[in-house]
């Protein structure tokens, strides 16, 4: 496996999407190839701290009130349909 095809398929390996066959031949170049290596710890960089600058947490309740509100106004159309068909 040469740079460019190890390069290629290294986002998927470092998600640990790769198929068994194809994770062993990256494996096998990353092993003999540093230049491979530090690409794919600039990607497992990127992906650590997209994964800690997530967005923060919806405060507790929140859902629960939307939820409530969407189940009020969709109740409110069921009413405001039934009414039209009597
Ligand atoms: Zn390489």
């Amino acid at each position: 496996m040469q740079c460019k095809d190890a390069q290629k398929q290294l986002r998927a390996f470092s998600r640990g999407e790769l198929p068994v066959d194809i994770r062993r031949t990256v494996n096998e170049h990353l092993s003999g190839c540093v230049a491979c290596r530090l690409k794919l710890a600039a990607i497992d960089d990127v992906a650590g701290v997209l994964a800690a600058a997530k967005m923060p947490s919806i405060p507790v309740g929140v859902s629960a009130r939307v939820l409530a509100l969407a189940r009020q106004r969709r109740n409110a159309e069921a009413a405001e349909t039934w009414n039209l068909m009597r």
